[in-house]
């Protein structure tokens, strides 16, 4: 079967996808419970279920995505008609994180194939029970010749960006985000790369605060704050401070019981390594909320930090773990000085009840994509790319936009015969007084 060509064969082999992630989806959940014990609730919300839909919308509108589109020819041409033809690049290679290890590797994939290019999928090395699931899903669909996935670390992963690729789409950091886009030079191949940042999360006096609160806590604590778009810090006005706080411990304690290490919804920390990097972040006199550890578990339990400074190790780059800074800030001058600090942060949150404060915000910062009132959730909108800016990243996809993320868009004008005007050749003797 040619995939490259037959829009009929990537439907058939997609809907074979489906079919497997289906099958796979018990040990998916299991799988990823047994990389970091993540719940089951939340690798169905935000892994297995985003991925059937996806599939499902990707099978759906197939045709309608690689069909050439036609588009208004310039008068210049006339008599033509013109089309934008997707071609696939060809060669793809898809570099997965251990944070969301299904989704964010399966969605890229899944736009690459539908998009009609050969894939090598590296998954993390961090998530090897998800990556296993996946190589089985995989080798179940596809031939080795159209989709493989390519297991290994650091060190295969660099063999891999040491290859001539067609397109390099990556998700990870920003350190690494930077060896992807040396390697892809080399080769002029074109990336897109879904890196991080630290994003700030700010309240102002006139939140819904109790509401504020739940909200935050569901998306900073969520796999255990490993979330690219998590808000990496609040920033929130001196006025409503205090009460945020109570709001905030209130929503933790509900959310996850008073040990949230017996919490059958509260993820681990991915390894050691990064429980180490976590734990030592955390001042102790600093603590508002939170703040146990166990390395035996690599356990950290959704910390609340009092930060007065962006000097602090907590402050210095993107946390990646449960531990949330807590800053005040009195006017915007306080607000564009903290946020200014830091490169372009992969997602912002604003909530406020004041739609100019909200506009100005939104408008005043560069960032990939964020909420109103509300965190993580513009993630799930399909209808919304989904992408950094500057540091946090370059290119943008979901829903349709991920199929033409793997594609070229060929430019085609078809000319007619019955005119020919002679405007444009030469001699062009007077021509230039007329136009
Ligand atoms: P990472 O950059 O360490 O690893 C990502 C992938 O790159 C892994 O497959 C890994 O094997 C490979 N890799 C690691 N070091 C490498 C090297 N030196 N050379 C070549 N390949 C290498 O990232 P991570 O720890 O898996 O994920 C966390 C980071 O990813 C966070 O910064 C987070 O914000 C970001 N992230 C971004 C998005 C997004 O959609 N924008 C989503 C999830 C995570």
């Amino acid at each position: 079967m040619d995939f490259k060509t037959d829009l009929n064969y990537r439907k058939e082999v997609l809907t074979t996808l489906l079919h497997q992630v289906v099958l796979h989806e018990k040990e998916i959940i299991n799988a990823l419970y047994l990389d970091f014990k993540k719940p089951a609730f939340e690798t169905v919300l935000t892994e297995t279920s985003y991925i059937v839909t996806e599939l499902k919308e990707t099978i759906k509108n197939l045709k309608k995505w690689a069909k050439p589109k036609a588009v208004l020819p310039s008068i210049l041409n006339f008599p033509s008609t013109d089309f934008i033809y997707k071609e696939p690049y060809g060669k793809v290679l898809v570099i997965a994180p251990w944070n969301y290890p299904y989704q964010l590797a399966l969605a890229p994939l899944i736009a690459a194939v539908a998009a009609g290019n050969q894939v090598v999928l590296k998954p993390s090395e961090l998530t090897p029970k998800t990556a296993a699931v996946l190589a089985t899903i995989i080798s179940k669909t596809f031939g080795p010749e159209h989709v493989e996935v390519v297991q290994g670390g650091v060190a295969v992963s660099q063999e891999l960006l040491a290859q001539r690729w067609d397109y390099i789409f990556f998700t990870g950091s920003v350190p690494v985000g930077k060896i992807v886009a040396k390697a892809a030079a080399i080769h002029l191949t074109p990336i897109t790369l879904e890196l991080g940042g630290k994003n700030p999360c700010i309240v102002d006096q006139t939140a819904a605060i109790a509401c504020a609160a739940k909200r935050i806590v569901w998306g900073k604590f969520i796999n255990a704050g490993q979330t690219c778009i998590a808000p990496d810090y609040l920033l929130v006005q001196k006025d409503v401070y205090n009460e945020l706080i109570k709001h905030l411990k209130e929503e933790i304690i509900l959310a996850y019981g008073q040990n949230p290490r017996n919490s059958p919804d509260y993820a681990r920390i991915i390894n050691h390594k990064n429980w180490k990097r976590l734990a030592e972040r955390i001042d102790p006199k600093k603590i508002v909320h939170g703040g146990q550890t166990d390395p035996e578990d690599n356990y950290i339990a959704p910390t609340l930090i009092a930060e007065t400074t962006v000097d602090s190790l907590l402050m210095q780059e993107e946390i990646f773990g449960p531990i949330l800074p807590i800053l005040t800030y009195t006017n915007a001058t306080d607000l564009q000085q903290i946020v200014s600090t830091y490169e372009k942060p992969l997602s912002l949150y604003v909530f406020t009840k004041n739609n100019a404060f909200a506009r100005k915000i939104i408008t005043s910062y560069s960032f990939g994509g964020g909420c109103i009132n509300d965190t993580i959730i513009h993630f799930s909108n399909k209808r919304l790319p989904f992408g950094g800016v500057g540091h946090s990243g370059m290119g943008a996809y979901h829903g349709a936009l991920s199929f033409n993320v793997f594609s070229h868009h060929k430019s085609i004008v078809k000319k007619a015969n019955w005119l020919d005007l002679p405007m444009r050749y030469a001699p062009y003797k007077d021509k230039l007084k007329t136009i």
